[in-house]
């Protein structure tokens, strides 16, 4: 096991009881929709759920791989229910969202990965709130032909796939899953469609260096990825990997400059960015730009 380390001052977790709090969590469990908010533990639940933001994460709530950061179930999952679209839909219609991001376990059980679910929820999405601009942060479709196609095709306004960590640290951190693989599938969503904003982003705190984390976003920048997440990891629970290091609020400052002076159209660096926190904010602002 590895001890959990007392978080620095920095970083302050806010708890929330507030009647839109409870709210967004009853539509949840009443569409019985899984989110990512509950099952990464995401420290940001009480103020994003006291906006109506939730992140739904499609297709159960057990993910076939084993990311030893990740608070969610690994194992075999079950079948994909063939409703979840039209009640993600509808979620998104009540909560009344100008943006959504939609996430999903890893399903490489499944032949397409998913793809076809993930195209049919952003269809359900566009027919129950058409003005609602859609963000999907989606598995890496490793050995599934022809899937990433399929999602493309319909069209979300942004696609986040996260690399999560430099690539000396795939190994123990993301095993399963290949950094190039990663990096290249945001380069084709580019060629399949230049018109869609691509975004990915890194959890820092697990002993990378920063020469590693300016080699990603080189990398990011050549696959032309326009946005840019960085947030510090925070341990789950003593079975998940340690943080080795907290990065200060300097540092992180730090990298978002490098990070826009690379060139990135939008940057979010904060000890407790997500790939999902503020996103509405932040696409509202670039589209207004
Ligand atoms: Fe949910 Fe994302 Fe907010 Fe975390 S940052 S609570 S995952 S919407
Ligand atoms: Fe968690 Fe995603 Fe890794 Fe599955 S693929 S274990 S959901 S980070």
């Amino acid at each position: 096991d590895n001890p959990i380390l007392r978080k620095p001052d920095w970083i302050r977790v806010r708890a929330s009881n507030s009647p839109v709090y409870k709210e967004t969590q009853a539509l949840m469990r009443d569409q019985k929709l899984v989110t990512v908010c509950e099952e990464a533990a995401c420290p940001n639940i009480g103020e994003c759920w006291s906006q109506r933001h939730a992140t739904m994460m499609i297709m159960g709530e057990i993910c076939t791989r084993a990311c030893s950061f990740c608070n969610v179930t690994t194992g075999l999952p079950y079948a994909l229910d063939d409703d979840e679209p039209q009640r993600v839909g509808e979620a998104v219609a009540k909560l009344g969202l100008r943006h959504v991001v939609i996430t999903s376990v890893d399903r490489d059980d499944l032949p397409d990965g998913g793809a076809r679910h993930f195209a049919r929820t952003i269809g359900a999405i566009r027919a129950a709130s058409p003005e609602t601009t859609i963000e999907i942060l989606t598995p890496d479709f490793l050995r599934k032909r022809g899937a990433l196609e399929i999602v493309v095709a319909a069209r979300p306004d942004v696609f986040n796939h996260n690399i999560e960590t430099v690539p000396r640290l795939y190994p123990s951190i993301r095993p399963g899953a290949r950094y190039y693989q990663s990096v290249r599938l945001l380069d084709d969503v580019k060629r399949l469609d230049p018109s869609i904003f691509t975004k990915s982003g890194l959890m820092l705190g697990f002993g990378e260096d920063k020469m590693e984390v300016a080699q990603v976003m080189d990398d990011f920048r050549i696959a032309d990825v326009d946005f840019l997440t960085l947030g510090q990891y925070l341990q789950p629970s003593p079975k998940h990997a340690a943080v080795i290091h907290f990065v200060t609020p300097l540092e992180f400052d730090e990298y978002a400059a490098l990070a826009r002076a690379k060139g990135f159209l939008q940057v979010s660096a904060t000890p407790l960015t997500r790939s999902s926190y503020h996103a509405d904010e932040d696409f509202a602002a670039l589209r207004a730009a």
